[in-house]
């Protein structure tokens, strides 16, 4: 089977937007099984959109489009594939009832011209859009079909996953599919990845292993070629098995799953509670901390004491610490860690500070410079880094470490 995704909008051509549209359903059709052979780009122009969409009919199984469905002017998606495949435009009720009752939902007045979005290539079948007005379309033509679908990712990545999916798997036959697993670690550096599973990445055939860094994490993944569920479980899980066997305490997730969430698993099983004293990570951390659905079970506060007052003031750092060793000192992220540990009585308190520049840094201090203390129970852990990179990525690389503290301290409580 054969599919290609032609995205539409000059915004993509001038470089103003990146898709990231086109990854996604090429990933997701790899999953079962269909393979897309092309990606190509088009801007908002009825001629080169018609003249594209010829082609790929005749050479493809499953043509996707994405984007131009919206009620603009610029946006020509739905009459242009009406032209290409002559097929009248026919006015769908049920869409009407839905693009209105999206601006009534949201109180506004109804912009007549917005109706256009009901009519659709005659024989479509029009699956519900959640989140915007325009609807997917699903155009069956003989033993091919043409999808068109909405730009914005929040609107695409769901229909994909509740409609598209399904009608390709009912409608076509896949031999083999294409599939990923990933395991996240921290607190270890690429290269002593790399080293640990030196054999597994030169593997070849069927199952491949890759190896990518992120900030403050390397990602292991496993990809496999596979004719059923069953055989690609059975590849995955032979290296798998190696990997957790040689790096079994720097994992914390696999997939999708993030370093926060991981920490909130064990906080939870370890019924322990945690407060968060940040200063050159302005939040990030007891933001992140947040982002994880439930949170509040284990979470009790953070503070953002980015100035020499707050520090004292309401977290008891003593004025002779900040006067001797100054802000950014192994004394101050302790004492900032006990403090909110005691004035939110938590069982753990974790502080972070440093100087995560451009400017500030100086010889004894550089930018970069980062002191990360965990305080649980009447233990104490401080940790000294020196990251480099932008003002973002040292703080992103902070929260990273910071996270990862909780977690290692936690694996064997
Ligand atoms: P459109 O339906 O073409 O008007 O697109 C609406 C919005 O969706 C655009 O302004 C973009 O923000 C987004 N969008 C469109 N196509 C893509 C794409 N291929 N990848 C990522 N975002 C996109
Ligand atoms: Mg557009």
């Amino acid at each position: 089977v054969r599919a290609e995704v032609i995205s539409i909008g000059t915004e993509l051509l001038l470089g103003h937007i990146v898709d990231t549209n086109k990854g996604h359903i090429s990933r997701k059709m790899a999953e079962i099984g269909i393979d897309v052979l092309r990606h190509s780009t088009v801007g908002d122009n009825p001629k080169r959109l018609s003249a594209l969409l010829r082609r790929s009919l005749l050479r493809s199984d499953i043509v996707f489009t994405i984007g131009g469905l919206g009620p603009t002017v610029d946006d020509i998606t739905v009459e242009t594939v009406s032209k290409t495949l002559s097929r009248k435009l026919v006015f769908n009720k049920q869409i009407a009832k839905q693009v209105r009752s999206y601006f009534k939902r949201r109180r506004y007045k109804f912009p007549e011209h917005s109706l256009r979005q009901a009519y659709v290539p005659e024989g479509a079948i029009c699956p519900k859009n959640d989140v915007g007005t325009a609807p997917g379309l699903i155009i069956p033509l003989k033993d091919k079909v043409l999808i068109c679908l909405p730009g914005p990712p929040v609107e695409l990545v769901p229909i994909v996953q509740r409609d598209i999916i399904p009608y390709i798997k009912k409608h076509f036959k896949a031999t083999e599919f294409i599939k990923s697993h990933s395991i996240r670690l921290a607190g270890i550096p690429e290269a002593t990845v790399n080293t640990r599973v030196k054999d597994l990445l030169k593997l070849s055939g069927s199952t491949t292993l890759g190896i990518y860094a992120r900030l403050g994490e390397v990602e292991l993944k496993i990809t496999s070629k596979a004719k059923s569920e069953k055989e690609y479980k059975k590849n995955v899980k032979k290296i798998v098995t190696k990997i957790r066997k040689r790096l079994s305490s720097f994992i914390y997730g696999t997939d999708d799953e993030s370093l926060e969430e991981a920490v909130g698993i064990l906080l939870k099983r370890n019924k322990k509670t945690l407060a968060i004293a940040e200063s050159c990570t302005g939040g990030l951390i007891s933001d992140r901390i947040t982002n994880v659905s439930g949170s509040s079970k284990y979470f009790k506060m953070g503070v953002i004491a980015y100035s020499n007052k707050v520090k004292t003031s309401i977290l008891g750092v003593p004025t002779e610490i900040l006067k001797k060793h100054g802000a950014v000192s192994k004394e101050c992220a302790l004492s900032m860690a006990k403090g909110i540990k005691k004035i939110a009585n938590a069982d753990i308190g974790i502080s972070v500070t440093g100087i995560a520049g451009p400017g500030g840094g100086t010889k004894k201090k550089p930018v970069g410079l980062v002191y990360i203390t965990l305080v649980i129970d009447k233990k104490n852990i401080s940790k000294k880094y020196l990251f480099s990179g932008k003002r973002n990525d040292i703080k992103i690389l902070t929260s990273q470490l910071a996270l990862n503290l909780i977690r290692t301290n936690l694996i064997n409580g």
